[in-house]
Parts: structure tokens; sequence; C-alpha cells
């Protein structure tokens, strides 16, 4: 490992390179870091070192989110601004989506330490837990949590896929599961957000530049189908006596697809499917899969699951199943912060404005304070694979365009 400091100038692709051995998922390559693993807990200790190494002190709120506070001398928290990002991941991941801004807010955090400007807000850099969903299934856990959008009833039954509860998980991990969920007050005294991010798509190698600022997040959700038939012997089952729910979900990811094509701009994916109980000589009993739909039209989007569902439902009564549908989560499209997306145009001249079609912390917590994103190239346009790259001069560009803009926020500009 190296050693960086503050005064020895540490680099975002440094600091990636620190962690570029946790989590390394050797059967599916790239990464798996799901919240609460060995490997994320390993990743906020890291950061907890990374913060510690700069004088500051790491707390952790009641969701399991990590706040660094760069305090003013008053200590006064009111209007504060806070940066970052998550450390999770999905399983087989890139090395950026989530780590790429918690490593450019670090150094972000030392650029402006050096420039030494007058300052009239706090700064926090802060980590989120479970942005993912790849553990419990919802994405954007932790500040769905803090922001209220997810009751915390409903987030402590949240089963991982080993049936551990999220409660469980949480206390497991420090946290007391009953005080879970909304905090207002600290919502309220913040400012705003600013989240960097690899950029999930080709916007930025199409237009030739280096970082974008966030438009809009499409909406998007997802919804589990069950199916169930009648688990059997794959050797003495006739065919023409089988009610295979494994024919039925194959038949519906087919549809899926279909029914998604047929709207321009939707997109609609199965990339989880679990057959019960999944054996190579059984008929299986029940296969749950998942669905992730997004459109920028919210309309479109009900339009779509609905579809899907009615389409479902038809072929598993022709497969002799039947069908549970259940939505798991739901998120309108997001419009960033007009006024706050402004400031960051009047800091980063010249930079483009990209929607996105995935979701983001900063979209959850946008209904609650100003929230913006700024995006850095990703060549290949890959991400949610061990493919996802960023290149490390444009890195280093991203951390120097996070530091401008909250260099010119904290001088108070709003
Ligand atoms: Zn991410």
């Amino acid at each position: 490992m190296t050693a960086p400091d503050i005064g020895s100038r540490a680099t975002v692709s440094g600091l990636l390179r620190d962690i570029a051995h946790l989590g390394v998922d050797s059967r599916r390559g790239g990464y798996s870091r799901p919240v609460y693993s060995t490997a994320e807990l390993d990743l906020r200790g890291w950061f907890i070192a990374e913060v510690e190494r700069r004088g500051l002190t790491v707390e952790t709120d009641r969701n399991g989110a990590l706040w660094a506070w760069w305090d003013l001398p008053s200590g006064d928290r009111s209007d504060a601004l806070i940066t970052g990002s998550h450390l999770d991941s999905v399983p087989g991941g890139g090395q950026f989506d989530g780590p790429l801004g918690v490593a450019s807010a670090l150094v972000a955090l030392d650029e402006l330490r050096r420039r030494d400007l007058p300052r009239e807000r706090a700064l926090a850099l802060v980590v989120f837990p479970e942005e993912e969903g790849s553990r419990f299934g919802v994405a954007c856990l932790g500040s769905r949590l803090m922001a209220g959008a997810i009751a915390p009833d409903a987030a402590r039954a949240l089963k991982d896929p080993e049936g551990n509860t999220f409660a469980d998980v949480a206390k497991a991990n420090g946290l007391d599961p009953e005080g879970i969920g909304p905090e207002p007050e600290l919502l309220a005294s913040l400012g705003a957000f600013v989240e960097l991010h690899v950029e999930q798509g080709l916007g930025l190698i199409d237009l030739g530049r280096p970082i974008a600022i966030g438009g809009a997040i499409l909406g998007h959700g997802r919804w589990r189908i069950s199916l169930y038939g009648q688990g059997n012997h794959a050797g003495t089952t006739l065919m023409a006596d089988r009610r295979d729910p494994m024919i039925a979900a194959a038949r519906a990811v087919v549809a899926i697809r279909d029914a998604a094509k047929r709207r321009p701009n939707a997109r609609a994916t199965v990339g989880r499917l679990q057959p019960v109980p999944g054996g190579t000589n059984v008929i299986a009993s029940r296969v749950d899969f998942w669905i992730d739909v997004r459109h920028p039209d919210d309309a479109v989007t009900a339009d779509l699951v609905e579809e899907i569902r009615r389409t479902a439902e038809l072929i598993a009564a022709e497969e002799d199943c039947t069908m549970e549908f259940r939505e798991e989560s739901l998120s309108p499209t997001v419009s960033f912060d007009a006024g706050l997306s402004a400031q960051l145009g009047r800091s980063l001249p010249g930079a483009p404005v990209l929607d996105t079609g995935a979701g983001h912390d900063a979209g959850v917590l946008a209904a609650k304070l100003p929230s913006a994103m700024l995006f850095v190239r990703n060549p290949n346009g890959v991400s949610h694979s061990p493919e996802e790259y960023v290149e490390d001069a444009d890195a280093e560009i991203g951390a120097a365009a996070l530091a401008d803009a909250l260099a010119d926020l904290l001088a108070g500009e709003r």
C-alpha cells in the first residue's frame, strides 16, 4: 500500500489501487462487494483509515452510512455540503461504480484543504450502504431509510439470498435494528449533495469530454415474479404430465424483452433467476426471477410493467402454473436540482449535461435536499461488469472538477 497523506498528494487512481484486492470475485470476474460482506467491511475500514489519516473522524449513522466531517472552526454544520458515494457492488461488478466517487471525494478534500480558501459551510464525506441492492434487493437502501423512502419495518424484514433478515445483519454489524429510519433533522441541516460517479454509458465518449453534469435519472423499479408448478423427478415424469415453472419463466423472459423493445427508450432486464430446489435432475417446483424496468416517462414504465404482469400471468396459466407478482421498489424519474446544477455548470464551464438510466443515492436524496451529480468518462460505456473502466487521467480530472465545484459551493455561492 502506498501511504497517502495530505502532504504527498493522494491520487484517485492510487487510492483505487490500494483497494483493488478487496472483494475480487475469481468465479464471476470483477468484484463482489455486497453490503456487510468481509469485502465491504474492509472497504469501510479503508475509508475510515484514509479519513483518520487526514485528521478527521468518522461517524456511523443509525442506518449504517459513514460520515466524515470537515467542520468549520465554529462547529456549525447547518447548510452543510456533502459528497461521496458507495462502496458496495453488484455481483461481479467493476472497480469504479461507487469507489470512484469515494476516492474522488478524498482527493477533492485534500485539494480544498490545500487551497485553504475561506468557506462558509462544513463539508462531509459520506458513504451510503447497500446502494446496489445486491444483497437485500432494494437499491439505495441506506439513503432510502434516511429519506423515509422505505418504511423501517419493510427494511427490517428484507432478506438476503441466504435468508438472513436486514434486521439481523444490521444488528450483527453494530446497528440497532429498531433505530433505523428517517433522519429529518440531519436532512434539514444539509445544504446540498454532489455525488461523483463513473458514467454508465457512452455519452461522454461520443462528446469527447471527460466530465458531465447529471441531468435526470430515469424512473426505474424492480419487480419479483414467482412461478409455482409441481416439483418432480426429471426421469419419471413424462413431458405431457409436467407443470414446469422453468418453462413458464423462460417464455416470460423472452416476452419481457419483446414488450420492452416495442417501447422506444424502455429497458427491461431479467438478470437473476432462481429455481427451487435447483437440482439438475429435478423439475423445479418454483422459479423466482426479478425484472428491472426503466424509462424516462413514468407512465410508460407503469404501462410496460402492467403488460409484463398480464403476459406472465397468461403464460403461467398456459403452462399450468400459478404466478405471484410483487413490486420490490419503484423510483420515479428524478431531475436534479436546477439551481445546483446551474452552479456546477458555472464552476465547470463546457461540461455537458447528461441523463442516466442508473439509480443513485443522489437521486433518492434529491427529494429532500438539492442534489447533483458529476459523471466521469467511461471509455467503453460498460458498467456493472468487470469491463467497467476509467482512464487514470480522467479520474484525476474528475476529482479536480469535484474540488472546483465544491470550492465554489463552500464559499457560500448558491
Ligand atoms: Zn453506483
